[in-house]
């Protein structure tokens, strides 16, 4: 960028001891819309997270020690005053992130308001265990307090929406944070910071680093005085931060990719499935880690799926983010999208059939978004499940659809990846939906809907998707330490 232009760019800055702090160096951040810089976000290392964590170690005593309706109350005053710009907030998740603005207004901003009311809420619940020896004259009891200084790390498909939903029951349970967004969508996060304090967070209880993976990422957990980190992103990242929280024996909870399947029965209701599954696959630009990437459909009724399947996508228009009426924007990165291409290549070279989209159907953009980073919703048939389009997480507009005979067949099929997050199965058969989900290896099961979400239940990954679970039990548990006390009277 020229002098002229990057005095108007954004310029971010860490949020330690709740003063905003400027960094001796800084990484461009784009817009995925227009290929423009759009920022610029401190590439911190050691030295910021050194001081950030001693901030969030100072304030510790104080937060830990205020009652659960204390913390509450100021997580509900933080919800409101997100909400009350929930606008600009919206507006810039669109531009820094690429995603449709009806997205980010609809989905990412109220969900982060709703984190922070959901775990002021629930943390006011909570019961401990208690058990009786009568023969011994004992009773045991639990007792759960916070942990400490949490580090959170989040990816850049959801940035505030997956950010606050670790923040918030972090600090809801006691703990202090401090948290490193990606730093490719690190500008709501910086906005949020901005509100803490008139929330009534005191200084140091929450803290935003902001800078890479491999350095500020690394910092944060390889610090010795941070003993939780919860992560969301790949799994390749996860085994990098496996590897070096080793040593110190850290707590971890890791949500990560996925692969997943839907599966379609021949007595299931098209007129609801063809639609939510066009959703499932294309919502976020398919950079939902819950995106269906494989959809197996019963034989005899594969052809006219995909016929309709393919009818409806191709209503999904794509272009500028932040016209209403678009239902697809941009990829995060110029990478990411070449990535998401080759998929696309790599599969025709293969002999699959690629119906709409890349490299299929023009694409026509506006003049101001030509240099974006943009990709029409592509759906490919007649593609081998040891295919690398059916094994590996694609994370864009791709999504396969193949056809099965048999139940059983079908099982082992959506089984067979390495990952195990989300799944959804569309059938009338109460039974069969039953059996299916019993034996599906995957965290969540959905039938005949998706993203129908009930925070109080287990959020989580198995297998190459994830180690823990999310959710108002889950996380109060992640985020605490429980001890068992026994009185003799
Ligand atoms: P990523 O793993 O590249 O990055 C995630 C975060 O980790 C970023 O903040 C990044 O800076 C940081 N990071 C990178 N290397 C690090 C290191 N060595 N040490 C510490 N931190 C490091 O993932 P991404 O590309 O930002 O996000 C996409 C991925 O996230 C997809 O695989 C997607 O499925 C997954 N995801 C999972 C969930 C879930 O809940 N299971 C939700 C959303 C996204």
């Amino acid at each position: 960028p020229t002098m002229a232009h990057s005095k108007a760019l954004l310029v971010l800055e860490n949020f330690i001891g709740g003063k905003f702090v400027p960094c001796s160096s800084y990484i461009d951040s784009y817009n995925p819309s227009t290929g423009d810089v759009y920022c610029r976000v401190p590439d911190s290392g050691k030295e910021e997270v050194e001081a950030a964590v001693k901030a969030a170690k100072d304030a510790f005593p104080v937060w830990s020690s205020k009652s659960p309706s204390e913390r509450s109350q100021i997580l509900n005053k933080l919800a409101d005053l997100i909400e009350h710009d929930l606008e600009a907030f919206a507006q810039a998740e669109s531009k820094d992130q690429g995603k449709t603005i009806t997205f980010a207004r609809t989905v990412d901003i109220p969900r982060a308001v709703h984190n922070f009311r959901f775990f002021a809420s629930s943390i006011l619940h909570h019961v401990t265990e208690c058990t009786e020896m009568p023969a011994m004259d004992c009773v045991h009891y639990t007792l759960r307090a916070p942990v400490g200084v949490a580090g959170l790390i989040s990816p850049w498909n959801l940035p505030l929406y997956l950010l606050t939903w670790k923040i918030a029951p972090a600090i809801a349970c006691g703990n202090t944070v401090v948290a490193k967004p990606s730093e490719m969508t690190s500008v709501t996060a910086w906005m949020m910071c901005k509100l803490l304090e008139k929330a009534g967070v005191p200084p140091g209880v929450v803290n935003v680093v902001f800078g890479t993976g491999t350095k500020a990422g690394e910092a944060l957990v390889c610090h010795p005085d941070v003993p939780l980190i919860s992560f969301t992103g790949s799994t390749l990242t996860a085994q990098r931060i496996t590897e070096k929280s080793a040593p110190h024996c850290k707590r971890l909870s890791l949500e990560l990719g996925g692969k997943n399947p839907a599966i379609i029965f021949d007595d299931a209701d098209l007129s609801q499935c063809i639609p939510t599954t066009v959703r499932s696959s294309f919502a976020n630009q398919g950079e939902i880690c819950l995106c269906t990437s494989r959809i197996f459909v019963q034989r005899g009724i594969y052809s006219e799926f995909l016929k309709r399947f393919v009818a409806e996508a191709k209503k999904w228009k794509t272009g500028n983010p932040s016209d209403p009426t678009i239902d697809v924007g941009a990829l995060i990165s110029k990478e990411h999208l070449e990535k998401v291409r080759n998929y696309v290549k790599k599969a025709q070279a293969e002999g699959a059939r690629v119906l709409c989209g890349e490299g299929v159907d023009p694409l026509a953009l506006p003049p101001g978004n030509q240099k974006g980073y943009f990709m029409l919703p592509t759906v490919i048939a007649e593609v081998k499940d040891e295919s690398c389009c059916m094994q590996e997480e694609i994370f864009g507009p791709v999504t396969c659809v193949v056809a099965f005979d048999t139940e059983e067949e079908v099982i082992e099929r959506a089984n067979g990846v390495k990952y195990g997050l989300a799944a959804t199965v569309w059938s009338a058969n109460v039974r069969r939906v039953h059996r299916v989900a019993r034996r599906l290896q995957s965290g969540l099961v959905w039938t005949n809907c998706w993203l129908v979400r009930d925070l109080n239940l287990p959020f989580g990954g198995m297998k190459a998707s994830g180690i823990g679970r999310e959710g108002a039990k889950d996380s109060y548990e992640f985020f605490t330490e429980v001890k068992t006390i026994t009185i003799k009277h």
